[in-house]
């Protein structure tokens, strides 16, 4: 579908399913081993958080500190946070991209 719409590369996350436990965190991303050349490119995210030494946004990839370090993001909570009007904190968000988002009154597609 994506590719329908023009999208070259498509971004498949942690959990991307994301019903509940019924799939393990990354089976959507495993799936495409079993998949032929799909015509658009998949590109895997592990899991973000913030890491408090590294001071920004980061991956079990790009930062060495340990897990104590580190604030873990439910994407559930984000976007409770932003439906209810409210700026996420700036260590989860930029809060520049909270306000454009806020500018709309349902960002989200049901
Ligand atoms: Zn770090």
């Amino acid at each position: 579908m994506r590719k329908n719409y023009g999208c070259t590369h498509f971004i498949v996350g942690r959990d991307h399913a994301g019903v509940g436990s019924f799939y393990h965190p990354f089976a959507a991303q495993e799936i495409f081993d079993e998949l032929e050349d799909l015509g658009i490119t998949p590109m895997f995210f592990r899991s973000f958080f913030y890491c408090k030494k590294c001071g920004s946004i980061a991956n079990d990839k790009i930062c060495p500190h340990p897990n104590e370090l580190h604030i873990d993001f439910s994407g559930s909570n984000m976007r409770d946070v932003l439906v209810s009007g409210q700026r996420p904190s700036a260590d989860s968000m930029r809060p520049e991209v909270a306000d454009v988002i806020l500018t709309y009154e349902n960002p989200f597609v049901e």
